[in-house]
């Protein structure tokens, strides 16, 4: 009897189709039926797949995430003049900015991101971040690179917890929230759905996905994909109530020159952070294996490798640029 089929990371198939996963052979299966969806929402493909024991709650259910991820890009987006980010980014140098409480905690929390790894996660990398526009070839030259590198400084923004304010200590600083939005929208789904009582479910937003509870009786089998071919398959893993996040050099990038110019950015030197091909973290919260799948590229393999190990219940693979394979022990192939 086959397996289902893994669900390949970033690529474009969903092939964990509910109906063709073998769910008859798995046993005592309740009364109700898997429920699946997917829309174009943050820029990125949003896939909702879960189980429920009426059509009609399991379809409310997917409203509610799809309404929550647009509320999520609503708050954060930084295409979006109006946005509280977007107003954070055109006052902060002037002076004090006042924000909603969950966008206060969670720039908040991207500082303790920062703290954790070094500095390769920093949310102030857009000061000169915005100078990259991927899809029209756009890149930064030295000279601007050098003058707008000064204003990369997560140290530089300011908090104010009292009266839920963000101003920028330096001028010329920018934030963006790309790093960990996705995967913050996509656990307030899943609680979302506990709330509505939904036991078994799977929400992704493009490369951040968190998985709640089993396929009864047996696990979700992911795929992470190999950073030159969308459908091949580097490593298969079954998993149950946990996040994951690949980020990878193949998402947004152009080439020129024989250089990969893509969108994680090296805060220390404004360049696209190159230090391996792919990296995909597993852990108990989206937001967490999200900000954290940014280490790898920026520090390189050895350096995340050793900053992971000190965090509790966090997993990792990352591809090098040669192709070499990097595990966490909790995820080592056991030596033949
Ligand atoms: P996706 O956006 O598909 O989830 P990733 O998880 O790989 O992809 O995140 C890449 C995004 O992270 C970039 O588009 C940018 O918004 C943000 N980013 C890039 N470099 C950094 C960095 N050094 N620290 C924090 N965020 C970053
Ligand atoms: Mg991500």
């Amino acid at each position: 009897m086959a397996g289902p089929e893994p669900m390949l990371l970033k690529a474009a198939v969903l092939a964990l189709t509910a109906a063709t996963t073998g769910m008859a052979v798995a046993g005592a299966t309740p009364a109700g039926a898997w429920h699946q969806r997917e829309a174009a929402i943050m820029g990125t493909r949003i896939a909702v797949e879960l189980w429920s024991p009426t059509d009609a709650q399991g379809e409310a259910a997917i409203d509610a995430v799809m309404a929550e991820m647009h509320r999520v890009d609503a708050l954060m987006s930084h295409y979006k003049p109006e946005s509280q980010l977007s107003q954070i980014n055109a006052h902060a140098g002037a002076g004090p900015v006042r924000v909603d409480r969950e966008l206060f905690d969670l720039i908040a929390r991207s500082l303790d991101f920062s703290r954790l790894t070094d500095g390769a996660f920093d949310i102030t990398y857009a000061s000169v971040g915005y100078l990259y526009d991927y899809r029209h070839r756009v890149r930064p030259d030295e000279a601007e690179i050098d003058s707008h590198l000064p204003a990369v400084d997560w140290r530089s923004l300011e908090l104010d917890p009292a009266n839920s304010t963000v101003r920028f200590r330096k001028p010329g600083m920018r934030i963006d929230l790309g790093g960990f939005a996705k995967g913050y929208a996509v656990d307030r789904s899943i609680e979302l759905l506990q709330a509505r009582g939904i036991e078994h479910a799977s929400v992704s937003a493009g490369g951040d996905t968190r998985i709640l509870g089993d396929r009864f009786g047996r696990p979700w089998i992911v795929g992470i994909r190999h950073p030159d071919d969308a459908n091949r398959v580097i490593l298969r893993m079954p998993l149950e109530n946990v996040a994951l996040s690949t980020s990878g050099d193949y998402e947004r990038y152009f080439d020129e020159n024989g250089v990969r110019y893509h969108h994680i950015i090296d805060p220390r030197t404004g360049h696209s952070a190159s230090k391996v091909r792919s990296a995909t973290i597993i852990g108990p919260t989206a937001t967490q294996t999200d900000g954290l799948s940014k280490t790898a590229f920026v520090l390189g393999p050895e350096k995340a490798l050793e900053i992971l190990a000190r965090i509790p219940d966090i997993d990792a693979v990352f591809v090098g640029p040669d192709g070499k394979v990097y595990y966490t022990p909790g995820l080592a192939p056991p030596a033949k």
